[in-house]
């Protein structure tokens, strides 16, 4: 059988692909009941053919030009560059793909794998409901019915999304279990493939859970370095001093980060550090995890002495999970990226300072790294070039700034 180690897409030695048993050192792996082996097998198995398929290629290349609207525009933010006085500051325009972020490049590749695979069904998990929207556009797209779990707390929280899902077709599933949140939502997706996997694809929507998701999910996510490099290229004729990105799962920091991980630049991962990692309401998993499992991989978790998963907090709801992608525990554990965290009261200032600077409302999330390279740009060189990843547009965010930006009262006061 061939594997990803063996595939055709070049691998970069030693950060590229993880070995045979889906393992980044000490993290990743493949923890899932026995009914789950095969899927995964048979999913491995397709991805590596549909790599190798110029007509798989060709369809996704079209796709992403005219369906998410890329290349994204790599934009040099003067105004920003010149308010902190620093290193020149380009963003990575992520919030301009179709559908307000990075998540539809995900989703498209899976539901167009799924279609390879003649699954005539798609579920996943959702959480503030941005995957669900991408999965149940992509699944519009390709004619395939979908199904989102999601935690009837989040719907509640979330309900526009849960109505825009269903507008686009998608059946939204509450889940009654443990927090009703995103954990939960996952558990019910997963237990839903297994019972239905002859004909159902679950596309998970970041680079976590058992492999190979994080590897097809980081590969899809990589249209954003290699477009930038190329852009950068263009614009400066030269490679970035640094990269910086928020991360939840880790989806878009490593989409950023992978392109360049062989090359002499630096990267930070910015996590959300909530009310501060010291007060225990935050989702900072480098300040606060320990090495643990959920959802079938190796990675850093935030769970207390008993193992028990513990809840997180965040202004943004899609930096606000528990684990954090294995690749992130192995880059982290070998050094070669760098990971901080900004708290709410920082990603806020953020969002307000992009959007007086540069007239772009930027993404809660995006606006943790953001707030990020408001430490670090001043402390550089003039020539130097820092690019963040603008994962998201803020507009989903706009009524929940409101209400920490202006009391409880929100944008009506
Ligand atoms: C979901 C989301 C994130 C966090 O997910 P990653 O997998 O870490 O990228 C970041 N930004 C936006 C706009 C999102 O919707």
């Amino acid at each position: 059988m061939a594997s990803l180690e063996t595939s055709s897409s070049a691998p970069k030695a030693p950060y590229s692909y993880p070995d045979k048993r889906g393992r980044y050192g000490a993290f990743g792996g493949r923890y899932v009941p026995e009914t789950l082996m095969y899927p995964l097998e048979e999913l491995e198995q397709a991805y590596v053919s549909a790599c190798a398929d110029p007509a798989f290629v060709a369809r996704m290349d079209e796709l992403r030009r005219d369906y998410i609207g890329r290349a994204t525009p790599l934009y040099f933010a003067r105004r920003l560059t010149e308010h902190l006085g620093g290193a020149k500051v380009y963003l990575k325009r992520e919030d301009l793909c179709h559908t307000g972020a990075h998540k539809i490049n995900n989703a498209l590749g899976q539901v167009l794998l799924a279609e390879r695979m003649n699954k005539k069904r798609i579920v996943a998990e959702t959480g503030a409901g941005q995957h669900g929207v991408a999965t149940a556009t992509a699944s519009a797209l390709c004619g395939l019915e979908c199904e989102v779990y999601m935690g009837t707390e989040d719907m509640a929280r979330q309900s526009l999304n849960v109505f825009r899902m269903r507008l686009l077709g998608a059946k939204v599933t509450g889940v009654e279990s443990g927090t009703k949140t995103l954990k939960d939502a996952i558990n019910e997706a997963m237990r839903d493939w297994v019972t239905n996997v002859g004909d159902t694809h679950y596309v998970l929507g970041t680079v976590e859970g058992p492999h190979p998701y994080p590897v097809i999910c980081r590969d899809f996510q990589s249209v954003i370095g290699k477009e930038m490099r190329a852009q950068l290229l263009e614009k400066e004729n030269r490679s970035p001093d640094l990269l910086i990105a928020c991360v939840g799962g880790g989806s878009n920091s490593a989409g950023l980060f992978f392109e360049f991980i062989e090359d002499d630049v630096r990267m930070i991962g910015v996590e959300a550090g909530g009310l501060g990692p010291e007060t225990g309401k935050h989702a900072a998993r480098f300040a606060g995890g320990v090495e643990g499992m959920l959802h079938g991989a190796m990675s850093y978790v935030l769970q207390d002495e008993n193992g028990q998963i513990m809840g997180t907090h965040s202004v943004s709801a899609g930096l606000d999970y528990p684990s954090i992608g294995p690749e992130h525990a192995f880059w982290k554990q070998s050094g070669r990226v760098e990971y901080s965290y900004a708290n709410d009261d920082e990603a806020l200032d953020a969002f307000q300072l992009l959007s007086h600077l540069e007239g772009i409302i930027p993404a809660l999330e995006s606006a943790h790294a953001i707030a990020h390279a408001c430490k670090v740009v001043p402390e550089m060189d003039k020539d130097q070039i820092v690019v963040v990843n603008l994962s998201g547009r803020g507009d989903k965010d706009v009524d929940q700034a409101a209400r920490f930006i202006l009391g409880d009262k929100g944008a009506g006061a």
